[in-house]
């Protein structure tokens, strides 16, 4: 048996190379998923409960990011969400929200697009699959080009094709690798992420179908080689956990420690709570610290990814892509990597 190698994004490193930019703001970080569709901060927020109604969806928008609606509730709340965002941001500024890939999809992706939703995401946990297939060619003959499709997740080359080949305009990428996600304890199966990405991004620019790196990253370090790597976009969960835009209750422990819950939707909690039942638990639920506005959170990384972008000598992602050199990284030069004066005996 053949099998290969997966590495994650504590396995490399980016090698600084000659620059000649002279100020950060000369860096353009901005992506784009379509013609129509132009973000000056490449960050998704995941659509999940515990991350993106509407007010992380309003702040990320007014910022030039990207909020997505989660799913898990009624297609009228989901909607009235989507038109308070809408009534709130200028006219230009996309709004985008979740659907799944059965039941009811249609219904709510019909009244969506009614409501002033111009970007659908088909999410769900295991997208490289026939009814995905279904979903995408239902949705792409009944509303052509009128709303962008991103679809996902997906690990695997193949998984990208087929889902272009369906008609999706971007892909989410990432099995696994999620900070709550408990998907390779239970089930043996996933990619890590930046390896999914180094795989589907010759994919990804021949077809023109955009690619977001989805699950796992940590810091802007790893934003930075996502979009080395391929990325056109980065989605993330737990970096904007805890903040005040997320929904749900502030919990204070007894030492009067504020604390959110961030929790993956297929954690025993999040399942019971949108349909009542579990089946296989594959995430998990956490209190995360309380830490403020999102927009502190978006422009600390937004900083970190500019100083990224400036290491490897580049303007934009094309040039960062194209200036790109990875290394890997031993053991040892992992630990050097974290700040290490604590560890120190
Ligand atoms: P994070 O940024 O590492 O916290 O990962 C967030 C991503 O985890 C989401 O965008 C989803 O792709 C994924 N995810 C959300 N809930 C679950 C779950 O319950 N199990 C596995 N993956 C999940």
């Amino acid at each position: 048996m053949n099998i290969n190698e997966c590495l994650s994004y504590d396995d490399v490193l980016l090698t600084p190379q000659y620059s000649n930019i002279k100020s950060r703001s000369e860096i353009n970080i901005g992506a784009a998923l379509d013609q129509n569709h132009n973000f000056a901060i490449p960050i998704i927020s995941a659509p999940m409960d515990t991350v993106t109604e509407a007010s992380m969806a309003l702040k990320l928008g007014k910022m030039g990011a990207l909020g997505i609606l989660h799913r898990y509730n009624k297609i009228e709340q989901q909607l009235e969400m989507a038109r308070e965002v809408r009534k709130n941001l200028p006219e230009d500024l996309p709004i985008a929200a979740a659907i799944g890939i059965t039941g009811d999809y249609m219904e709510r992706a019909t009244e969506l697009i009614n409501g002033g939703v111009t970007i659908l995401c088909l999410d769900v946990a295991h997208g490289h699959h026939v009814l995905m297939k279904n979903a995408l060619s239902s949705i792409k003959d009944r509303f052509a080009d009128k709303v962008h499709l991103m679809a996902g997740n997906i690990a695997t080359k193949q998984g990208f094709k087929d889902l272009a080949a369906w008609g999706a305009n971007s892909i989410r990428i990432g099995i696994g690798g999620g900070s709550i996600c408990s998907t390779r304890i239970q089930t043996g199966h996933g990619v890590s992420t930046l390896q999914s990405v180094f795989e589907c991004a010759k994919i990804s620019k021949a077809s023109g179908v955009k690619l977001i790196a989805d699950g796992g990253i940590k810091n802007s370090g790893d934003m930075v080689k996502a979009i080395a790597a391929g990325a056109d976009m980065i989605m993330v969960g737990s970096l904007l956990a805890g903040t005040t835009e997320t929904p749900g209750e502030v919990i204070k422990n007894k030492d009067g420690h504020t604390y959110k819950v961030y929790r993956g939707m297929a954690s025993k909690e999040a399942q019971m709570k949108w349909r009542g039942k579990t089946s296989s638990l594959e995430g998990i639920s956490a209190f995360v610290p309380l830490r403020g506005s999102v927009s502190q959170v978006v422009n600390e990384l937004s900083v970190g990814l500019r100083s990224g972008f400036s290491y490897s000598g580049a303007r934009n992602i094309f040039e960062l892509q194209s200036n790109a050199e990875f290394i890997r990284q031993t053991n040892a030069s992992l630990s050097e990597s974290s700040t290490h004066i604590l560890k120190r005996q």
